[in-house]
């Protein structure tokens, strides 16, 4: 059986809304629907009420038995792990990018024993295309492999602590030249694995780089040392899963292990690597897929 989570009808469980006017809706919506469930129901919630392709679907669970060990949310063959965020109640991130596909999206949540088959419907996106007209000889630089294993490793990071809180702020005071998502056509042919993985900052040379919010750096790689794609590289991890990367810098401000707060400068923007010209190119990855940070700066993820 498959419960529809569309849009913001649910038909079941708990909300948490500042609106005293939303709770009291929600109360007698509550009451009515335990009548028809088990009293020992899982209580799942899903955000944002009408995702589309790049956001973070944020997961919330209410169990009955806090004795359990913490729930789990299934979609696929990819399992999330949750993590508590208040009285028997639990959180897991699902990322979407814009080479997932719209449309429905069935997921399980498991827990208290039991095993829930949900759903909520992910909505289309256009992404802006860009056409890139290589010359046919032009191989460019391919990388290093030191630099694809360190930051393969640092972004299937998912350490329990959450750092972060509140909105994420803007990473440098440059203005947005390329935003997440924009696809690619190479010679007149799309790329199908293409999209702008992050957001990039057109800040000038040497201008600062902060932490979007707090986190332990966790990378720190440096064109010397290999890192010919990714240039001088930091990468700070939030939590639970998330975590920044800021790549092309000049300076390097931090060392790995170091933990950092939301504003700190962790480096200067620069061109290393394979940058036509000085820009911040912020990637914010969720359980390693690269997702639209602008929820996380706009509205903030609990
Ligand atoms: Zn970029």
């Amino acid at each position: 059986m498959v419960e529809s989570l569309q849009g913001s009808q649910v038909t079941f469980g708990w909300i948490a809304r500042s609106s005293e006017t939303a709770r009291s809706l929600f109360l007698s919506v509550l009451t009515l629907t335990t009548l028809s469930l088990p009293a020992q129901a899982l209580q799942v919630q899903v955000r944002p009420d009408r995702p589309q392709l790049g956001d973070t679907i944020s997961v919330s669970i209410q169990v009955n038995n806090p004795t359990q060990e913490a729930p789990q949310v299934v979609m696929g063959e990819k399992t999330y792990p949750t993590f508590p965020i208040g009285q028997n109640r639990y959180r897991a991130f699902i990322p979407s990018s814009p080479l997932d596909r719209s449309g429905r999206w069935e997921f399980q949540v498991q827990g208290d024993g039991q095993v829930r088959n949900l759903a909520l419907w992910m909505g289309d996106r256009s992404f802006r295309t860009q056409s890139i007209w290589l010359p046919p000889s032009s191989a460019g630089l391919s990388g290093t492999d030191h630099e694809f294993d360190r930051v393969d490793a640092f972004k299937a990071l998912v350490t329990p602590e959450k750092f972060w809180s509140g909105p994420f702020l803007r990473p440098n005071s440059g203005p947005i030249t390329t935003e997440f998502g924009v696809r690619r056509y190479y010679n007149g042919e799309f790329a199908r694995d293409y999209y702008h993985r992050g957001v990039d900052y057109a800040g000038p040379y040497g201008s600062p780089v902060v932490a979007p919010a707090a986190g332990r750096v966790a990378l720190v790689g440096r064109e010397a040392d290999g890192f010919q794609i990714h240039g001088n590289t930091v990468g700070v991890d939030h939590g639970q899963g998330v975590t920044s990367i800021f790549l092309h810098l000049s300076q390097i401000r931090v060392r790995e292990g170091d933990f950092v707060q939301a504003g700190q400068v962790i480096g200067t923007v620069g061109s290393t690597g394979a940058s036509t010209g000085p820009h911040l190119h912020w990637g914010l990855y969720v359980h390693g897929v690269s997702v639209d940070p602008v929820p996380w700066r706009y509205d903030g993820l609990q």
